[in-house]
């Protein structure tokens, strides 16, 4: 059957720009779909004040094009949003993409036909295309949740969501806020919102665990000579097993580890007047014991209460759950933030948000009057996004259905049930627990190897097996740490930030090099776990 394209991208971030050039190289014809009216992916929605990576500038870029490395220039050790979506632009323009990208474009359905071997593809604007292939680069975090709460649509100020941020940026001058939620999102646009506003009340319902970014500008010549050892930065980083070999600077240089639960109580105390909250990490025994990590929390609370002059406001900034559930937090000033005269935090532990109402947000016991709300309360992570597309595979399985009751997929790049469609850095790969780059560009590179390959041996399909795949699944879950699915880990990882979401570890903990090595072996081995027709 005639196809309009050899492949359907889904997405323009990292992934699908990276996807469209290695399909080009090899000859394959492919139309991506992108939903925003721009490039960029995760770093064109999440445009909230303080949006900033948490890996350093020189790893947090494609790592195999040497000439167009040395053409960009980072001004800053951990790039703020505005840049890294510069230099995605950059990528486009340089590598002349966006002919194949076609903008404010969502795919909103895709059909399996077993007798061509096709998909059809629909789209917002109401189009349909066939093709060979789907690569679904649709990223881990980027289905937005809206909180469940009463009334949030009655509030008659303004609303905004981390998430969705509007495009012009948002003056907070004069204005009395509340943000809704302290994850990455929250922790990072509090400072900066804080500084703007005349009132700010931060409602929090699980506390963070944030280390001081050690971000700066990068210093004269400090580029040029990164520059100079790109080479040997890219090796570091696909040796690393998270894709970066320099992501541990934030611990700055501590390496000598003994345990917490073999040191006094003031000796720990001295670890914090050097360290502030970062010596509550440093130990090691925290990731594995789960009396040490309390240990560790304890220390933590007591690093909080050195900074934070309001006992109360310290005491409710402690995290209720083990530090290693949740990504730490790299934040520019967070809790400094609640020593402001203009700052007060409300723990919803205490007093539950019951409905947001015209004027604000009602709690049990107080009506808190605002003028915005703004909510950083996360993502439905790693499978959100094709949930929400009608993909329909072999015998009409549907895909929301089948991961909502178990969201695996073999090596997280493919589904049983959905022949030629792959998931770049979907669940059961390491992808989120990783610098994304590396991973992408690892899971881009595995499945245009893989569709060149059934194109010259003239093969017509490749689909998971649905044992493998369970297999996989299995074998993930042998790979968590106890305090990764602690039963007090409400993290995204697991789901559980999701009502109604089966509670599993999505991703693959076993690191990146190890997980590689496995898809290079399969792979040889004949494509071990897939089946090829
Ligand atoms: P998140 O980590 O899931 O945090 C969402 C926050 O909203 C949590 O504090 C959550 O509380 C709260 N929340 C959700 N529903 C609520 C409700 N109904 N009422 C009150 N509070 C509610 O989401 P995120 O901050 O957007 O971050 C998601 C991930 O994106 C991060 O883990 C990170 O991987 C990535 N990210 C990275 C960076 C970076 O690298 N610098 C920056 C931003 C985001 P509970 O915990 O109690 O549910």
């Amino acid at each position: 059957m005639d196809t309009d394209f050899d492949v359907v991208v889904i997405g323009a971030g990292f992934a699908g720009l990276y996807a469209i050039h290695k399909l080009r190289e090899a000859g394959f014809t492919a139309r991506a779909y992108e939903k925003g009216d721009g490039v960029g992916g995760t770093w064109f929605w999440n445009r909230y004040p303080g949006a900033r990576v948490d890996i350093q500038s020189c790893e947090y870029m494609f790592t195999k094009f040497a000439e167009l490395e040395q053409e960009w220039d980072w001004t800053e050790l951990m790039p703020a949003q505005g840049e890294i979506e510069r230099y995605l632009n950059f990528v486009a323009d340089r590598l002349d993409l966006r002919r194949d990208i076609q903008l404010e474009t969502a795919v909103t359905a895709m059909t399996y036909d077993d007798a061509s071997a096709t998909w059809a593809v629909e789209t917002s604007t109401g189009e349909r295309v066939v093709s060979k292939y789907v690569i679904a680069a649709t990223g881990c975090l980027s289905a937005p949740i809206e909180p469940a709460i009463d009334g949030l649509r009655s509030f008659s100020g303004d609303t905004l969501f981390t998430n969705r941020f509007p495009k012009e940026g948002y003056d907070f001058t004069g204005k009395r806020v509340a943000v809704v939620g302290t994850g990455s999102s929250g922790v990072q646009s509090i400072p900066v919102i804080a500084a703007q506003a005349a009132h700010l009340t931060v409602l929090q319902r699980s506390a963070a665990y944030s280390l001081p970014s050690p971000n700066r500008k990068l210093n004269d010549g400090e580029l040029a000579a990164l520059k100079a050892e790109y080479p040997e930065i890219r090796k570091a980083q696909w040796e690393s097993p998270i894709g970066s070999a320099r992501f541990g600077a934030v611990f700055q240089g501590q390496i000598e580890l003994p345990n917490i639960l073999d040191t006094p109580w003031e000796e720990q105390l001295q670890r914090v007047d050097a360290l502030g909250v970062l010596a509550a990490f440093v130990w090691n025994d925290v990731r594995t014991d789960i009396e040490a990590n309390r240990a560790a929390v304890r220390l933590y609370g007591e690093a909080i209460k050195r900074i934070v002059h309001d006992p109360e406001t310290a005491e409710d900034l402690v995290p209720h759950y083990p530090f290693g559930c949740k990504r730490i937090i790299i934040d520019e000033g967070y809790y400094p933030t609640y020593n402001r005269d203009n700052v007060r935090l409300v723990n919803l532990r205490k007093h539950p948000i019951e409905k947001v109402v015209p004027q604000g947000i009602q709690l049990d016991d107080e009506l808190i009057e605002v003028d915005v709300i703004v909510y950083a309360t996360g993502f439905d992570a790693m499978t959100g996004s094709l949930s929400r597309i009608d993909i329909r595979g072999r015998d009409d399985r549907r895909l929301a259905a089948e991961w909502k009751e178990s969201p695996r997929a073999y090596l997280g790049l493919q589904v049983a049930g959905f022949p030629n469609l792959f998931t770049v850095t979907g669940p059961g790969s390491p992808s989120v627990l990783t610098n994304m780059v590396t991973s992408i560009e690892h899971h881009v590179e595995w499945i245009t190897e893989c569709i060149s390959h059934l194109r010259d041996n003239e093969l017509r399909t490749i689909e998971a097996d649905a044992g493998a795949q369970d297999e996989w699944a299995d074998h993930l879950i042998t790979h968590a740490t106890p305090i990764q699915v602690h039963d007090t880990c409400n993290s995204w990882y697991l789901g559980a930030n999701v009502p109604g979401k089966t509670r599993t570890y999505m991703p693959y903990a076993g690191g990146l090099t190890v997980y590689m090595e496995q898809c290079a072996e399969l792979t040889a081995a004949g494509y071990k776990g897939f089946v090829l027709a």
